[in-house]
C-alpha cells in the first residue's frame, strides 16, 4: 500500500539555539522522524480505507506510540489500523482532543483491548455535550463515564493545565483565546451548574511535541482557534523565549471552519502568515471552503490530507 508521505519543505525560521531547558531540545537530540499517521479521517486519500465523521491520529515519537483521539465508532479505527499494520495495543496512552463523540466514540469498543492504558484528558471532556436543531437536542458527548472507562481498565488522567503524556508530548491544557480565532458555535451546548449553556469548550486542547526542527502542533476540533493552540503550544514548549525553539514544522488536524463567516477565515489565514508553520495539513472539521482557501493563500506550506496519509517531519 502506498502512502502519502510529507514532502520536507524548506525551513524559514532561524536556526535553533543550542540552550536548553526541560522543554527545549535541540534538533541533534532526534536522530529519528516523528511520524502520525492518519487513522480516521471524514475522508480518505486511499480507496479501501474506512471513512466516517471523526478524527482519530496514530503519533509515534522517539520510540513512544500514542493514540490521539479514537474516531466516532472505533470500527473505522480498527479495520484502518489493521489496513495499515498498526497495532493499536501499542499504544502507552490515549490523548482526546476534547469530549465530543467523533473524537472519543472509540474508547467504547477500543477499551476491552486497550485495557492498562491511561486516558489524558481535560476534566471537562467528561460533561455532557449536546447539539441544539430544530427537531431538539442531540447528544453529542463522550459515551462512556469515566466510572465506566475506569471498570475496563483505562485510567482518566485529567488535568485542566498543561500535561507531559509521555518525555516531550504534551497536552496544552485550556489555552488562552484571542476572539478574532475562535469559532462561533452557538448551537454546541454542555451541562453546567449553571443549567444547559453555551459550550465554553474549556476542554479543547492541542498535542504538541518537539520534532526534529520545530514544533508540531495537533488539533481535534480547535474549538479554541487553532491559531490559539499554536500560540500556547509555542508558549508552553518555550517558556524561556530561547530564538528559535518556537518554529512550527506542522500544524494538523480539524480547524473547525467549516460554516466558519469569511473574517474568521481570513484571521486563520493571516494567523498562519504570521506563524509560518512549514506545513499545514487540515483535516476533519477544517470544512472544503476553508481548506481551499488555506491552500490558495498559502500554496507552498497548506496540504490537505485524509485517511490513510502519513506525515513525517
Ligand atoms: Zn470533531
Ligand atoms: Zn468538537
Amino acid at each position: 500500500m502506498k502512502f502519502l508521505l510529507d514532502t520536507c519543505l524548506a525551513a524559514t525560521s532561524p536556526p535553533l539555539d543550542d540552550e536548553d531547558d526541560d522543554r527545549t531540545t535541540t534538533i541533534k537530540d532526534h536522530p529519528v522522524p516523528t511520524r502520525i499517521t492518519v487513522l480516521v479521517d471524514d475522508r480518505a486519500v486511499f480507496p479501501g480505507l474506512a471513512v466516517e465523521h471523526g478524527l482519530a491520529l496514530w503519533v509515534e515519537h522517539e520510540g513512544h506510540k500514542l493514540l490521539f483521539d479514537t474516531g466516532a465508532s472505533g470500527h473505522a479505527l480498527l479495520a484502518n489500523a489493521a489496513a495499515l499494520r498498526i497495532r493499536v495495543e501499542e499504544a502507552e496512552a490515549i490523548c482526546l482532543s476534547h469530549g465530543h463523540f467523533d473524537h472519543t466514540g472509540g474508547l467504547g469498543v477500543l477499551a476491552p483491548r486497550m485495557g492498562g492504558v491511561d486516558v489524558y484528558a481535560h476534566p471537562d471532556a467528561f460533561v455532557a455535550k449536546y447539539a441544539k436543531s430544530p427537531s431538539g437536542w442531540h447528544a453529542r458527548g463522550m459515551a462512556l463515564s469515566q466510572s465506566q472507562l475506569e471498570a475496563a481498565g483505562i485510567f482518566a488522567r485529567l488535568s485542566r493545565d498543561a500535561q507531559e503524556v509521555v518525555p516531550g508530548v504534551f497536552l496544552t491544557g485550556e489555552v488562552p483565546r484571542d476572539p478574532r480565532f475562535v469559532p462561533s458555535t452557538p448551537h454546541l451546548c454542555a451541562d453546567s451548574p449553571m443549567g444547559r449553556i453555551i459550550d465554553p469548550f474549556h476542554d479543547d486542547q492541542a498535542l504538541v511535541l518537539r520534532a526534529r526542527d520545530g514544533l508540531a502542533v495537533v488539533c481535534g476540533c480547535a474549538h479554541s482557534g487553532v491559531i490559539n493552540l499554536c500560540r500556547a503550544a509555542q508558549k508552553l514548549m518555550n517558556p524561556r523565549h530561547l530564538v528559535g525553539q518556537s518554529r512550527l514544522r506542522a500544524v494538523l488536524g480539524g480547524f473547525h471552519l467549516g460554516d466558519a463567516s469569511p473574517q474568521l477565515v481570513a484571521a486563520t489565514i493571516e494567523g498562519f502568515r504570521e506563524l509560518l508553520p512549514t506545513a499545514i495539513h487540515p483535516l476533519h472539521c477544517t470544512g472544503e471552503a476553508a481548506t481551499r482557501a488555506l491552500v490558495l493563500a498559502l500554496p507552498d506550506r497548506c496540504h490537505p490530507i485524509g485517511t490513510g496519509s502519513v506525515v513525517e517531519f
